[in-house]
């Protein structure tokens, strides 16, 4: 059994929670020590009692270690990337990629820990002078979801470590493997006892004992919008700082004078591949009059083509979906949307394969309006929506009639309407001609609206959170 890490020391917890294959579910990854509240508590309290230490540390100490762990998880790449494969149910070499990406981002943060600067102005008093400085935060709480069980936990542990604060990280009960190698690279790599601490278990418990406890001084969080909240009224109790990721409903625009192949490509590699199971997946497809039949009869045909199977089988393009609770979910939204008037016209069904995992063919849903449940509501699974507009205008219109605003996608050949749709959508990150999904590590992740709360993730601007303005005056 894979035990926690609290204060430095593995402990194995007296219940434990198998990891299983979403791809074939008699493969059991491991199983995985649980914590209780008092589990959490003591990693917080460890987190709380290194921080004095740990935040003022030489920043070469820091960017040592964080360049040690990127060393190891980039040499492990292939094995990591299949551990993330078995457990998560991405194709490997998306698992690969993960992992790469995960390296990269601890290799950035390593630099970053060498570059924090701060600013020194003279005072509107003669002689004073005043230093603007940035500090750590504190004790940091970090909890992921499921869908980038390595790229999520790096993006929030490499930036917390690198600038100084401490770190207890609560994974997504389905996806422990990744964290704990995560852990183990960081016990590797030297960092002192209590300042990284990992605990698994439910969210109703040890997310909550989190929420709870008054010595986190910040909570960055990616998942539902609904424990978006939670947190969120708990950083307000609590007084302390907060990040919040909570999805999308990813418009992809694809106006007359698109290129086809490109449209139809960032169409199925936005909305499918990871099984559609990433925040930043295009779920509205928004196609305007004049292209549209010969979109969605090469969609189709593109889609009867993709291999849906296996994760680790090297032929497979679209892996099973995570489990079956998220299976239920998208034949419930496919049920829904077909009912509310929407035309199945490829998919929606459930393949057996040679193993029990869970797999959905990619699935299309054409002739939806704009209020329609399925163009309203998160499905998190290969499922996209087709919404026909009249022109440009309409599609941008109905493209930002949404509560979300994570990532937008336009395919056009024209200057005028990419340029105009990167400054009117509404969305956090704009797409042209590309994929909504698949991102830069070195550049701000996040959007608008209800899909994002707080200062933006990932790049230089993570340093906007993961530390606090100080500014001093001094006299003479
Ligand atoms: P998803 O639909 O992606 O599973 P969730 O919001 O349920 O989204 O889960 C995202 C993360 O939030 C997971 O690590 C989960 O355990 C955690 N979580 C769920 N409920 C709570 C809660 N009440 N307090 C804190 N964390 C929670």
């Amino acid at each position: 059994m894979k035990p926690l890490l609290i204060n430095g020391i593995w402990k194995e917890t007296a219940s434990g929670i198998p990891n299983i294959n979403p791809s074939d579910t008699t493969d059991t990854i491991d199983v995985y020590s649980q914590a209780g509240v008092n589990e959490t508590n003591q990693a917080i309290l460890a987190a709380a009692t290194a921080f004095s230490e740990w935040s003022h540390t030489s920043p070469q100490v820091r960017h040592d270690i964080l360049s040690r762990v990127a060393r190891e998880i980039f040499s492990r790449k292939e094995e990591i990337g299949e551990l993330l494969s078995r457990e998560e149910g991405k194709i490997l070499s998306e698992g690969i990629a993960e992992t790469t990406r995960a390296a990269q981002i601890f290799s950035f943060f390593a630099g970053e820990a060498l570059r924090i600067s701060g600013e020194k102005l003279a005072s509107i008093r003669p002689g004073v002078e005043v230093d603007i400085t940035r500090e750590p935060v504190g004790v940091v709480g970090i909890i992921t979801p499921w869908n980038f069980p390595i790229a999520i936990p790096a993006w929030k542990i490499a930036p917390a470590l690198c600038y100084g604060n401490t770190v207890v990280m609560k994974p997504a009960e389905l996806v422990p493997g990744c964290s704990w190698v995560i852990a183990e690279a960081l016990q590797r790599a030297g960092v002192p006892a209590g300042v990284f601490n990992l605990v698994y278990g439910p969210g109703s418990i040890v997310g909550q004992a989190m929420l709870d406890n008054p010595s986190v001084d910040a909570i960055t969080f990616t998942g539902s919008q609904a424990t978006g909240k939670r947190v969120a009224e708990s950083c307000v109790k609590h007084m302390r700082k907060m990040q919040l990721e909570m999805g999308g409903k990813n418009p992809l625009v694809v106006l007359d004078d698109a290129d086809l192949d490109v449209a139809v490509d960032c169409a199925i590699n936005g909305a499918f591949y990871s099984t559609g199971q990433r925040c930043t997946a295009s779920s509205r497809l928004i196609v305007t009059e004049g292209i549209h039949d010969r979109f969605v009869e090469a969609c189709v045909e593109h889609m009867n083509g993709l291999n849906v199977g296996h994760a680790l089988h090297k032929d497979t393009q679209i892996g099973p979906v995570v489990d079956e609770v998220q299976l239920d979910q998208d034949m419930r939204y496919i049920d829904i949307a077909h009912k509310e008037g929407g035309n199945l016209r490829s998919g929606g069904d459930v393949i057996s394969a040679a193993t029990s995992g869970f797999f959905l063919r990619p699935t299309l849903i054409t002739d939806t309006t704009p209020m329609m449940t399925i163009n309203r509501e998160e499905v998190f699974g290969p499922v996209a929506s087709v919404i026909r507009a009249r022109n440009y205008e309409e599609a941008l219109d109905v493209s930002n009639d949404h509560e979300f605003g994570l990532s937008a996608g336009i395919c056009t050949q024209s200057l005028k309407y990419a340029s105009h749709f990167k400054r009117n959508s509404q969305a956090g990150m704009i797409m042209v001609n590309l994929p909504t999904a698949g991102v830069d590590y070195h550049v701000p992740f996040g959007g608008t609206k209800k899909s994002s709360y707080g200062s933006r993730e990932q790049g230089s601007y993570a340093i906007e959170f993961f530390t606090q303005v100080k500014t001093s005056y001094t006299a003479p």
